[in-house]
């Protein structure tokens, strides 16, 4: 990064500095991941320099011949490697393809369904703060007080008699699989579109390791920088006869030029997560989360729903006399990033929640396995139960450092 170390001296000695963040912290938060060197050279490219409305061999602007290439690439993985119909690769990121996926089937007013922010839905599926819950009516569906997992049968009985348009399942903090079979079934029955937001287990999905809504949906939504671990955007994947008013409601409908840059990094993402080594990362992803959470439980600590079916593991803390607002703050003080989160029925405000919400997506890119998650819980266990013990943090600050320097992030990148 000569150039811009010589031109902008302090946004180069920021990046420098994150990257030493990212390399020599612990990184749970479990909707980020590293992305290859690949991703990146082909994010911080020429591309970016490109203005390309419209779509490969119809653009509103000359010179995209080679444009063409790369985004017919993105196109044709995406749906290969997802085994759909139809895929658009322009989003920008996954508010983004939300919004042009309700766009597509929706008209302002219209009545949809979604699992409530505070139980693990994303802002964008019906939040009142959110275009979605401004614009749409929303009906919020909730997940069982008891068990705190999907009550397929309480959803049907919900969607039957609220009739919406269309239901958005796939979530930002559901530790546990989405039988979007039985979505199907709820949608047949109450006359709805079946959307699917899989922006957390797209990475899952392709890798073989939680259930594919392809079957199922009639438009599904992801990011491609979580679990799938390409660059930060989004994709829309539909049935071919959607193909038409889906490509229309995000352009011209809702972007512009799109990001030429960010497409072809998507490529060469969908490129990686066709190898057999992604599968191998999938399921390993799941693996660790599972030691990790059974390392916690060990600890002693709840977890919503008692487990981990995919790569995230939701605390609950109510028993440990901590907030998760505290708890992100004190494990950030060591070098260990989550998120507080809030629980499902939380009786604390979402700005301080009884949450910790971790993943394993990230720590997994670096090599790390069932025995490093051990010791990783082992760490959060010290730094929750002594928050205010200076001595115990240092301890595993130097813990920390140390679990990272064996798992090298970005060898040949300097800074
Ligand atoms: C992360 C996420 C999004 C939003 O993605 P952005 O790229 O941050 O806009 C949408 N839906 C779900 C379920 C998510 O987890």
């Amino acid at each position: 990064m000569s150039g811009l170390k010589e031109t902008d001296p302090e946004v180069y000695e920021a990046i420098g500095k994150e990257l030493n963040r990212q390399r020599y912290g612990l990184e749970l938060i479990p909707s980020e991941n590293f992305v290859s060197q690949a991703v990146l050279e082909a994010q911080g490219s020429v591309l970016t320099n490109k203005y390309s409305e419209g779509y490969p061999g119809k653009r509103y602007y000359g010179g995209n011949q080679f444009i063409d290439i790369t985004e017919t690439l993105a196109i044709e993985r995406a749906k290969k490697l997802f085994g759909a119909e139809h895929a658009n690769v322009q989003p920008h990121a996954g508010a983004q393809a939300n919004m042009a996926a309700y766009f597509a089937f929706l008209e302002i007013g219209d009545k949809m369904m979604g699992l409530s922010l505070s139980m693990g839905g994303h802002l964008t599926h019906g939040s009142p703060v959110n275009f979605s819950g401004k614009w749409y009516k929303v009906i919020a569906y909730n997940v069982d007080r008891e068990t705190q997992l999907l009550n397929y049968d309480e959803i049907k009985k919900q969607a039957i008699a609220e009739k919406p348009k269309l239901i958005q399942c796939g979530y930002t903090a559901y530790p546990r699989l989405i039988d979007f079979k039985a979505f199907r079934e709820i949608c047949d029955e109450s006359g709805a579109y079946l959307m699917a937001d899989i922006a957390h287990i797209a990475g899952l999905i392709v890798g073989g390791v939680h259930p594919s809504p392809v079957p199922y949906a009639d438009v599904i939504t992801t990011t491609t920088h979580k679990t799938l671990r390409g660059p930060r955007g989004a994709i829309i994947l539909c049935k071919k006869q959607y193909a038409e008013k889906v490509d229309k409601a995000v352009f011209p409908g809702l972007q512009g030029g799109p990001l030429e840059h960010v497409i072809a990094a998507k490529a060469v993402c969908f490129k990686e997560a066709m190898q057999p080594s992604f599968k191998e990362y999938a399921k390993q992803i799941v693996k660790n989360a599972k030691a990790l959470a059974d390392e916690l439980m060990a600890q002693g600590f709840k977890l919503v729903s008692g487990g981990t079916d995919n790569h995230l593991i939701l605390m609950d803390l109510t028993n440990k006399g901590i907030t998760g607002k505290e708890a992100q703050e004190v494990l950030d003080s060591v070098g260990i990033t989550a998120n507080k989160n809030t629980i499902p029925y939380d009786t604390q405000k979402p700005f301080i929640t009884s949450g910790l919400r971790l993943g394993t997506p990230a720590l997994t890119t670096r090599g790390m396995r069932e025995s490093e998650m051990k010791e990783v819980g082992e760490m959060i266990a010290k730094v929750l139960g002594n928050k205010g013990d200076a001595a115990m943090l240092e301890k595993v600050r130097v813990e920390v450092r140390a679990l990272s320097e064996r798992f090298p992030l970005y060898k040949s990148r300097g800074a």
